[in-house]
């Protein structure tokens, strides 16, 4: 049954670029987006499209320092970028680049206009798809990320309506900057699946960092070994997840729906296949219905396959939150329409075969360590969250 929804996307948000050749290309989303619309995904009614608004200055400035935001501001006015690097900016991965503070603040407002929508009931979800920020800190930039649409949401998502936001980070490195921005509060809660950043950056992302203050236990992070595959990441998503629902008992779910976790990600260094994007997303959805209401704020994130993986991703993403089955083949148009760009073959269907996947070699060896990992997360947090203590 379709779910009411809403698509938050403008072409212009593809003017967050850093440089024609930087892994953090906005060509993904108009691929994602047409591939979409192609399988018949979107319509005028309950899985629409909504166009982006701009973050306001008083948006920014409950997440971000005053000093940070003016900076950003004169970086993207062509001003002195002599000072750039205390600012996480200027650098390789993160380069300043004109017009930044305008992009970045429709990118921002992209992921606001979803909330917005949920919170007032007009759709159930809302998919944010150019957002999912999740590096960016409150005094500095990192990561590809300049300013955190994710805080500003969840900041907005407190402020106006008051409630529990379970913050949900999906993305193959550690949602550091959300977690640092809401560390001391016991009404946010983040949860971060990712990578181990023993092998993989921010390096941060450990069992041990539970919050501090009133916040401690309202942390969570579940750090992956390198080569982690569906069955595993799925296997602890299934136990952990539903724990941390009953517990925590949120009003609103927002999800970080990064797809660098693929086994075809050039970045990273997981192996899932599209299956766990489908069944992430589905549980989700299926405890939200359960928890909140229903209410699910959805957004993008890391993805560096550009063309094999991340328009499929993030189709099933949106089929999950809207509540539509997706076809499997891929339409002969949008084939037509992108092959010639494309610098490799495209898939023809929307899902991979499990039949093409090669196993891992050290396969228990590595779901006994995740096993191990998820026991101590849940030994630590879960009797430090006050549901959990009740037993409601
Ligand atoms: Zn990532």
């Amino acid at each position: 049954m379709t779910v009411p929804s809403a698509l938050i996307w403008d072409p212009a948000v593809a003017r967050y670029q850093f440089r024609p050749d930087h892994p953090f290309n906005p060509r993904r989303l108009e691929l994602s987006v047409s591939l979409m619309e192609s399988l018949g995904l979107i319509n005028d009614t309950t899985a629409r499209v909504v166009a982006p608004r701009m973050a306001t200055e008083a948006e920014l400035l409950a997440v971000h320092s005053r000093e940070y935001v003016d900076a950003v501001r004169r970086f993207s006015a062509g001003g002195g970028t002599d000072d750039a690097p205390r600012y996480g900016l200027g650098t390789d991965d993160t380069p300043v680049f004109p017009g930044m503070h305008e992009v970045t603040s429709l990118v921002a407002g992209a992921t606001l206009r979803a909330a917005e929508l949920v919170m007032s009931g007009e759709v159930k979800r809302a998919f944010s798809i150019c957002g999912g920020l999740h590096h960016a800190h409150r005094g500095r930039g990192s990561g590809f990320c300049v300013y955190s649409d994710l805080a500003a949401a969840i900041a907005w998502v407190r402020r106006e309506h008051g409630g529990r936001v379970l913050y949900l980070d999906y993305d193959a490195h550690h949602g550091d900057g959300v977690q640092g921005i809401f560390y001391d509060d016991p009404e946010v809660m983040t949860l971060s699946l990712h990578e181990s950043g023993r092998y993989l950056f921010p390096g941060t992302g450990f069992v041990d960092e539970l919050g501090e203050g009133e916040g401690y236990g309202y942390s969570l992070n579940v750090p992956l070994e390198p080569f982690t595959e569906d069955d595993s990441w799925l296997a602890i998503h299934a136990k952990l997840l539903p724990e941390v629902m009953e517990a925590f008992r949120p009003d609103v779910i927002l999800v970080q729906n990064g797809c660098d976790g693929h086994a075809l990600d050039p970045l990273t260094h997981l192996r899932a296949s599209t299956r766990l994007y489908e069944e992430t997303i589905r549980l989700v959805c299926e405890l939200a219905d359960t928890h909140c209401n229903g209410r699910v704020i959805a957004t993008g994130g890391g993805g560096y396959a550009v063309w094999e993986v991340v328009p499929r991703a993030w189709t099933l993403i949106w089929g999950g939150l809207s509540g539509q089955p997706v076809p499997d083949r891929i339409p002969h148009d949008w084939l037509n329409r992108w092959q010639g760009e494309a610098p490799v073959l495209l898939p023809e269907r929307v899902r991979d075969d499990p039949a093409a996947h090669k196993p891992v070699p050290r396969r228990e060896e590595i779901e006994a360590t995740n096993r191990r990992t998820l026991e101590s997360l849940r030994r630590q947090a879960l009797p430090l969250i006050r549901g959990w203590d009740l037993g409601w």
